[in-house]
């Protein structure tokens, strides 16, 4: 068991330059460390960082693992245009993953999961205002919030009950009528009546932008960035030491922030990390012949439609699947169909598809913790459908860690050891 007792930690080596990874360094940086980040792609051009949805979602605070969910995956899995997929060959290595996360869904699991979410989308907005502001990069963000859209009056009814409680944990959100929800986007579907605006919501103009941005920034202060590959991370009394595939270097720690591929280095050093693979599908329309003023929610789609710089972004479902599969040319195709019953009159052509792993923990909270077998080796990952959100606290939480300030309370929340 790690006593993290270690002399002060001065030089730090990050694993993986996506979101989480960059704003970690920024903050560590800011902070006065000496940060090296090591990622064999350009900064947010490795993982999921690239190309997501763009929505800093602080008011969505609720695990995927809701009361009854066990019903309603096995209706969406029967429908193929739900969002949900499990390949049956993928599904029997994810049974204990499965199971976990069913056990999220109710009792005291389910009240603790949505209080440490809510902790971080409370801090959410701040913090990556503040981080972006540092830089002067506050316009990359627009704070006006996101309109949930649901299907029928029925489903818009069964919502209230989740807006209240938002409600009551200080994220407000108002319904919208047919009329407000034709303002946001005339070119929707006019079977369309029944929606909620989210006011504690964002959205950036790039993902990738973003990442790469902050990296530019935190290589002005002073960052390196190594375009290299990490094949090994070991620990001696005083160091830890970096095998990537073009040398060996040392540092006082090592934060583990490698998306999906976190898996590998948890499996190496003996900590269990229950993470999996959740694929996302989206489509990016360079010329799609709509306008949404806000980002859209269908929240009984599990569809997204954001307006990017590159474009309208249309998206979304969840494939829980080995990521190392290509991906499934027929779920963009019928993501694109089922867009373009939403949006009538939607141009799919030129469309950019992309798919990529959301590095998702069974009870949807991010790992920001210090390692259990090996005191100088940290983890920031896991943090499966918000990411981009939760990047900038987390990294504020990662850096509390490392200089042993943390708040016990929020950092058991987050720790490695909550499945044991
Ligand atoms: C379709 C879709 C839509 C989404 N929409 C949103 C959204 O709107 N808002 C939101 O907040 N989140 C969203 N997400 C989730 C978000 O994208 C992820 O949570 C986030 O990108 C995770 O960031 P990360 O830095 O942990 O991982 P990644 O971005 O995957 O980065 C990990 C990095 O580690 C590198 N790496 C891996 N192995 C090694 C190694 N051995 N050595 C060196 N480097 C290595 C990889 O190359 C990669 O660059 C979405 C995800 C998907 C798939």
């Amino acid at each position: 068991m790690p006593n993290a007792q270690i002399s002060p930690i001065s030089s730090v080596a990050i694993i993986g330059a996506g979101v989480v990874g960059v704003a970690s360094a920024c903050t560590l940086n800011q902070k006065g460390y000496e940060v090296t980040v090591f990622d064999p792609y350009f900064p947010g051009e490795g993982g999921s960082s690239k190309a997501n949805a763009g929505h800093i979602g602080a008011s969505d605070i609720f695990p995927l693992s809701t009361p009854g969910i066990q019903w309603k995956a096995l209706k969406m899995l029967l429908d193929s245009d739900a969002p949900l997929k499990v390949p049956l060959k993928d599904f029997w290595p994810q049974i204990p993953w499965f199971w976990r996360f069913l056990q999220t869904s109710h009792g005291s699991r389910f009240q603790k999961a949505t209080d440490a979410i809510s902790f971080l989308g409370k801090n959410s907005l701040k913090d990556t205002k503040a981080l972006l502001e540092s830089y002067g990069l506050g316009g990359m963000v627009d704070y006006g919030g996101c309109a949930f859209i649901y299907d029928t009056k029925k489903s818009f009814n069964s919502s209230k009950k989740s807006w209240n409680e938002r409600t009551k944990r200080g994220f407000s959100s108002e319904s919208l009528n047919e009329e407000s929800i034709a303002k946001i986007t005339p070119t929707i579907n006019n079977t369309f009546k029944h929606a909620f605006l989210s006011h504690e919501w964002g959205k950036v103009t790039e993902p990738v932008d973003i990442v790469k941005n902050l990296s530019n920034e935190a290589q002005k202060g002073g960052v390196v960035f190594y375009k290299n590959h990490v094949e090994r991370i070991s620990e001696s009394l005083k160091s830890v030491l970096i095998e990537a595939e073009n040398g060996s270097f040392q540092y006082d720690a090592v934060i583990i922030a490698a998306g999906i591929d976190s898996i590998s280095f948890a499996k190496s050093l003996g900590d269990f990390l229950p993470m999996t693979a959740e694929r996302g599908y989206n489509l990016t329309l360079p010329s799609p012949n709509i306008q949404i003023e806000i980002p859209i929610v269908f929240a009984d789609r599990g569809i997204v439609a954001t307006s990017l710089r590159s474009g309208l972004r249309i998206g979304g479902w969840a494939e829980y699947a080995n990521p190392m599969r290509p991906a499934n040319q027929a779920y963009f195709d019928s993501i694109a169909r089922i867009s373009q019953e939403l949006f009538p009159g939607l141009d799919v052509e030129g469309a950019n598809y992309w798919m990529a792993s959301r590095p998702s923990m069974p009870d949807s909270l991010p790992v920001i913790s210090r390692s259990q077998k090996s005191d100088r080796v940290f983890y920031n990952c896991g943090h499966g459908h918000y990411g981009l959100t939760h990047a900038a606290t987390s990294a504020k939480l990662v850096c509390d860690l490392l200089t042993n300030n943390q708040n016990l309370s929020v950092s058991s929340l987050f720790s490695i050891n909550r499945f044991l």
